[in-house]
């Protein structure tokens, strides 16, 4: 081995907290209130600003976000909505617990692991009443072609924009562009609360209900309850609890500032990956023809040459230091979504989880996330494709 090849321990993920965070948060701990008050507000103007919204409303998860998404936006029992298989599984769950039907679709190709509009034209039926478009790593899926397809059929579109803050496009920053667009600061994602999510909404009532929604429909904040001395209070809709704390805020106001340095460091790593990616025989990198800049780069695909061992080749990568992961495996394939998804069963039958998606099947079990954060060193990207042409030739020589 070169010298600069002495073994290293990549992290897979890693988030950009320091010592700015640590002060904020320091300083909420000693204000005396915790739960959701001035640090939210705050960090929620700063957020919709930054997003060119009216407003935007800060919650306790991305899975949150999405649930209040589908209960803003009134989808029932009976009601299809229209989602990517190749996702994380938090928009199929939070329709199929209300016993809305979640309808999985394709990707464009293997290059563009979007969710397909041509198939999602395809699955629409008279039930059909939304479309959840996810931007895959961060990249922009067709957005306003959804919505085009969208205002022909009298659909919502909901924006499941997890890996993609304030991406901006033509028409402004994705999350705006659909009726409602749902973010995470998952400890993983481009910035992080720890824990947290956050929705924007085009009309105002759409996000009033959001904010409602939040915090039980009750009329009024607690601290300002407390303050007043009132004992009473109405409830005018049944709610949920998904406040997010003044310490998350801290964090994320921190975290939001620091979003475009990180972007740019991303943007980076991943022009340095796909030099050196280029040269490895038959390994396909979705996305690389896109010469998109303005991407979040939240992940780093890549599709292993047909016929390899997945789990041969992350275990060869990972005994020399170099963590992977797989997103996804696809929805549609999954136990409880095989099977039709047991609470929306009988809904339209159940082929709906039996849909044949040729794209994401022919992609799953080739897919392997590379690491990729902004703390990784650009030395990094290129042990990282140094050790898979190792682990793929070795793979080849049946070593
Ligand atoms: C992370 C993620 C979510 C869920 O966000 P949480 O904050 O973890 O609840 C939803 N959709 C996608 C595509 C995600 O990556």
């Amino acid at each position: 081995m070169a010298p600069d090849d002495t073994r290293r321990d990549v992290a897979f993920a890693d988030n950009t907290i320091g010592e700015e965070e640590a002060a904020a948060v320091s300083a909420v701990l000693r204000s005396g209130w915790l739960s959701a008050d001035r640090e939210v507000r705050a960090f929620e103007e700063e957020f919709a600003a930054a997003a060119g919204s009216a407003d935007a409303v800060f919650v306790s998860s991305g899975t949150a976000a999405l649930h209040l998404a589908v209960l803003a936006l009134d989808l029932r029992s009976g009601d299809e909505v229209i989602m990517p298989s190749l996702s994380f599984v938090s928009a199929a769950a939070v329709c199929a617990l209300h016993g809305v039907v979640p309808v999985f679709a394709d990707i464009e190709s293997v290059a563009d692991l979007t969710v397909s509009v041509s198939d999602v034209e395809r699955l629409i039926t008279p039930r059909t009443r939304a479309i959840v478009v996810m931007h895959y790593g961060g990249h922009p899926a067709h957005i306003e072609e959804f919505v085009a397809l969208a205002r022909r059929h009298g659909l919502r579109v909901i924006e499941d924009a997890a890996h993609a803050p304030l991406v901006s496009r033509p028409g402004g920053m994705l999350g705006t562009i659909g009726d409602i667009g749902c973010f995470s600061f998952f400890a993983t994602k481009n910035m992080t609360t720890g824990e947290g999510g956050m929705v924007l909404a085009k009309q105002p009532a759409v996000l009033a209900r959001v904010r409602s929604m939040r915090s039980h429909c009750i009329d009024g904040s607690s601290r300002s309850r407390t303050a007043s001395g009132s004992a009473g209070y109405d409830i005018a809709s049944a709610g949920l609890n998904y406040r997010p704390t003044e310490l998350a805020a801290a964090i994320g106001r921190v975290q939001l500032a620091k979003l475009d340095k990180d972007r740019a460091r991303r943007r980076d790593l991943v022009s340095t990956y796909h030099r050196a990616l280029v040269g490895i025989a038959e390994l396909e990198v979705p996305f690389a023809s896109r010469a998109d800049d303005s991407a979040a780069h939240h992940l780093l695909p890549v599709l292993l040459p047909r016929g390899h061992h997945r789990d041969r080749v992350r275990n060869r990568l990972r005994s020399v230091g170099v963590p992977t992961s797989v997103h996804y495996p696809p929805t549609h394939l999954m136990t409880y979504y095989r099977h039709g998804a047991p609470e929306a069963h009988g809904l339209r039958e159940a082929t709906v989880g039996l849909e044949h998606l040729p794209h994401t099947e022919a992609v799953a079990d080739r897919l392997l996330s590379l690491p990729l954060h902004a703390k990784l060193d650009t030395s990094d990207a290129g042990y990282v494709a140094d050790r898979l042409a190792e682990a793929l030739a070795a793979e080849e020589a049946g070593a």
